[in-house]
This record gives C-alpha cells, sequence and structure tokens, in this order.
C-alpha cells in the first residue's frame, strides 16, 4: 500500500473506532481521541466533534512534530499526550478514553492491581497518573512516564490512555482496561481481592509467549 492509500485506511479506521468508542461506552460524544501512526505522520481525530457526525475528512494529519499537514478541522486537544507517546515508544496507535470503571478507579486509586492475569497484556499493574489539566504537555508528560513498561495508563480524574502496534490492538487493550477495572470494583464489593504476584504474572507472561498465544499459524 502506498503512502496516501495508507493514510485513506487509517482515516476510514479512525472513524470506523471513533463509533465503537461510543458504542462500547468508552467515551460519550466527542471525548476521547484516536489516532494511527503512518510512517512520519500522525492521523489523529479532530477535537470537539462527536463521533455520531465524525467523517473520514474530518481526521486531521500532522507530522510528528505536530505540524498540520492536512487539517480541515482543529486537531485533538491531546495532540501533545498522542505526540509524546509515539516519540516515548514505538507505538503504531493510540487510543485515549473515558471510560467510566476507569475514572471511577482512577479517583480512589494509585494502580489497578492484578487481579486477574489478563493484566499482562497490559504490562502488569496499570498506573495512574496524577491529576494534570486535559490537553496540557504536563498531562503528555505525566501520561508518558506512567506508560514506562506498560501499554496503558490511568489519567486521575479523566480517563485512560493505551497504545499498541495497530489501532485494533490499542483499542483491545482499552476495552481489556475498563473490563479489569470493573472486575476490580465487582471484587472489592465481596471483600479484600487476592492480587496476583509479580512471580504469578511472569509465569503468565512466559507461557503465553511460548504458546505464542493470540497469534495465528502463519504469523
Ligand atoms: P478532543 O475533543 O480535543 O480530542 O478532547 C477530548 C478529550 O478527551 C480531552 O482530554
Ligand atoms: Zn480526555
Amino acid at each position: 500500500m502506498d503512502a496516501k492509500a495508507e493514510l485513506r485506511a487509517a482515516r476510514e479506521q479512525l472513524v470506523r473506532y471513533g463509533g465503537r468508542l461510543v458504542a462500547d461506552g468508552l467515551a460519550v460524544g466527542a471525548a476521547g481521541n484516536l489516532s494511527v501512526r503512518v510512517g512520519d505522520l500522525i492521523a489523529i481525530t479532530p477535537s470537539g466533534i462527536g463521533y455520531d457526525e465524525l467523517t473520514t475528512a474530518d481526521i486531521c494529519v500532522v507530522t510528528l512534530a505536530g505540524d498540520e499537514v492536512e487539517a480541515a478541522e482543529t486537531p485533538s486537544s491531546e495532540l501533545p499526550m498522542h505526540l509524546a507517546v509515539y516519540a516515548a515508544t514505538g507505538a503504531g496507535a493510540v487510543v485515549h478514553t473515558h471510560s467510566a470503571e476507569v475514572v471511577a478507579l482512577s479517583a480512589t486509586c494509585a494502580e489497578l492491581p492484578a487481579v486477574h492475569y489478563a493484566i499482562t497484556s497490559l504490562g502488569g499493574p496499570v498506573r495512574v497518573a496524577n491529576y494534570v489539566r486535559f490537553g496540557s504537555a504536563g498531562l503528555a508528560d505525566a501520561a508518558v512516564a506512567a506508560l514506562v513498561g506498560r501499554q496503558a495508563a490511568i489519567l486521575q480524574n479523566h480517563g485512560a490512555i493505551c497504545c499498541g502496534p495497530t489501532l485494533p490492538a490499542a483499542y483491545d487493550r482499552a476495552v481489556l482496561l475498563e473490563w479489569l477495572a470493573r472486575v476490580y470494583r465487582l471484587a472489592r464489593s465481596h471483600g479484600e481481592p487476592r492480587i496476583l504476584s509479580q512471580a504469578e504474572l511472569d509465569e503468565v507472561a512466559a507461557e503465553a509467549r511460548r504458546r505464542r498465544y493470540g497469534l495465528r499459524r502463519g504469523q
């Protein structure tokens, strides 16, 4: 696929996953934002436009430095956070949500502990970054610091940020994170949950690698 076709595909994917964000309950209205890296360019959702009216023409294309290449609308206010994640990691896509279970947890806990072994898909227990105003360079810094060694971080009184090699992979992590936050809340309603140890998480990660879990035979 040439660069132009790749960008077109990224625009379509962003519109599709924006629709999913609302349908899956990970954000409401225009909240949250999504981006995909295409070579040295970033395609990102626009600021403040509801996903129900989003079209491929609304998707903004910027450089890794944030300069607008094609932008009929204003790029997401969280562009600095997305760019900081691309600069700090090898991510191919970034998903920022305002999902309810995660936001509720962010207001009360310092981290999401390992209540289920699937948390290994996020790199381990998920840190909660201290509150900093939306759209700020400080939030970008806090998010990157909380993401070290992880593919997900929680933003206090705000939401979550997840990354991955592709948009479907980053998005699946956002769904998993919300599920884990819900499981943790349910577990706490029964009493004090047992939390998996680092040794138990390491064992799961090693077994998943050995089995090539989640990969098709041809991959
Ligand atoms: P944008 O509409 O500017 O992307 O902002 C939504 C948001 O989630 C801010 O943190
Ligand atoms: Zn937000």
